[in-house]
């Protein structure tokens, strides 16, 4: 069998968003920005795809800004509130310990610019308190960041109560939203969101475009600078097929919405409880208030590497952490903010589905899972010693 279980880190296109893109390779292929005939046609597709993203986020398509993906808008959106809060003298950022590092990142960036950080606790359940985020609001806070859906333990943050919040002490709220945008309902207006950012090939589009969604009256900070394009705010002529697949995904995407969480949320429940009938194995994130494909767990007195490994070799793709921190010997920064030890941390699995995952598909990933957990505990110095009672269990 051959099961791909690792959506968050990106997912397969959809074959209507395929489609969408053929023909503005090599018959609609004119520069949007060109007055000509062929220019124009490229013009009016480019302005229909941000007509249709606009539509399904609630907001005015001249509040859409298209980028190359996910990490972009976070940049540019952090990076624009903070020339913000210069301009106006506020200094001070509320962010939480779970971002992802396209957010951490450009905040420790901005720490040097002389900014001062407050990141929330993200507590065992992994998500943020909103009365928390009251206290920690100061006169001279000009943005507050939190993202929309966890990309490694899935669990959604209370964003409307946030962002109500921010509305009231009249601080912008940017929302790092690429892992919920085609998976649960938003609407940035009702949502009290000013900016927000999204990325293509978390749902079906493809890799390398996304968006940033900036309320009416913020000004963005480019990143880029040259030409015209995005009203001036991301220089460089548009990767016009990637839009019109992003757009024509993301409204199968919304279309679907409903059919898809209500087939994947049996599924992703049943591969939680098979996976906690593994002796001293924990869930990672809320139970409930999480992504509707994501899985996360942790198995006591295993490696994460080599439980990847062994899946691999029985056509299981999973991931443990995120992609980006696999590859570094460094726990996640997320397992560690909820309160996972670092020996935990590392025993780390994070399955994310698809629609397409089948009932069969789940079933064989727990046989397959519980298998190869006891074959690397057996080897395992750190299992035996728990075992032989020379050391305690931290996951009962
Ligand atoms: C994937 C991801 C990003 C980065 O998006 P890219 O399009 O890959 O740059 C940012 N934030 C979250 C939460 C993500 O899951």
């Amino acid at each position: 069998m051959n099961i791909y279980a690792d959506n968050a880190a990106t997912t397969k296109m959809s074959p209507a968003a395929i489609d969408a893109m053929l023909p503005y390779f090599d018959k609609i292929y004119g520069n949007p920005s060109s007055l000509h005939s062929p220019g124009q046609r490229a013009a009016e597709a480019l302005e229909q795809a941000r007509e249709t993203i606009a539509q399904t986020l609630g907001c005015g398509a001249k509040e859409l800004y298209f980028t190359s993906g996910g990490s972009e808008a976070d940049n540019q959106a952090l990076l624009s509130a903070a020339a913000i809060g210069e301009r106006k003298g506020k200094k001070h950022i509320i962010s939480s310990s779970i971002e992802h590092h396209a957010v951490l990142h450009t905040l420790e960036r901005l720490k040097k610019r002389g900014f001062e950080i407050t990141l929330l606790d993200a507590h065992e359940n992994g998500i943020v308190r909103p009365e928390e985020l009251a206290e920690a609001l100061r006169p001279d806070t000009v943005l507050v960041s939190v993202m929309y859906a966890n990309n490694e333990i899935g669990t959604l943050q209370p964003i409307s109560e946030l962002g109500k919040l921010c509305r009231e002490r009249g601080v912008l709220f940017h929302t790092d939203a690429v892992q919920a945008v085609g998976h649960v309902k938003i609407n940035v207006a009702e949502e009290n969101i000013d900016l927000l950012s999204l990325s293509a090939h978390k749902f079906h589009g493809p890799k390398g475009v996304g968006a940033l969604y900036a309320r009416k009256g913020i000004v963005l900070t480019n990143l880029i600078d040259g030409g015209a394009q995005e009203r001036g705010k991301r220089a460089g002529t548009e990767n016009l097929p990637a839009i019109v697949g992003m757009a024509a995904a993301l409204r199968e995407a919304a279309g679907q919405l409903e059919e898809a969480t209500a087939k994947l949320l049996p599924l992703r429940d049943r591969l939680i409880s098979g996976l906690l009938e593994i002796p001293h194995t924990v869930l990672n994130g809320d139970a409930k208030l999480r992504l509707p494909g994501n899985v996360n767990v942790c198995f006591e007195g295993i490696e994460g590497e080599s439980l990847l490994l062994l899946l691999d070799q029985k056509g299981i793709a999973a991931s443990s952490g995120s992609a980006c921190t696999s590859g570094s010997l460094d726990p996640s920064h997320v397992l560690l903010a909820i309160g996972r030890p670092h020996e935990i941390a590392h025993g780390s699995l994070r399955l994310s589905l698809s629609e397409e995952n089948t009932p069969e598909e789940i079933a064989y990933m727990i046989s397959s899972i519980r298998e190869v957990v006891a074959y690397l505990r057996g080897m395992s110095t750190v299992w035996r010693d728990l075992q032989e009672g020379k050391r305690s269990y931290v996951i009962q």
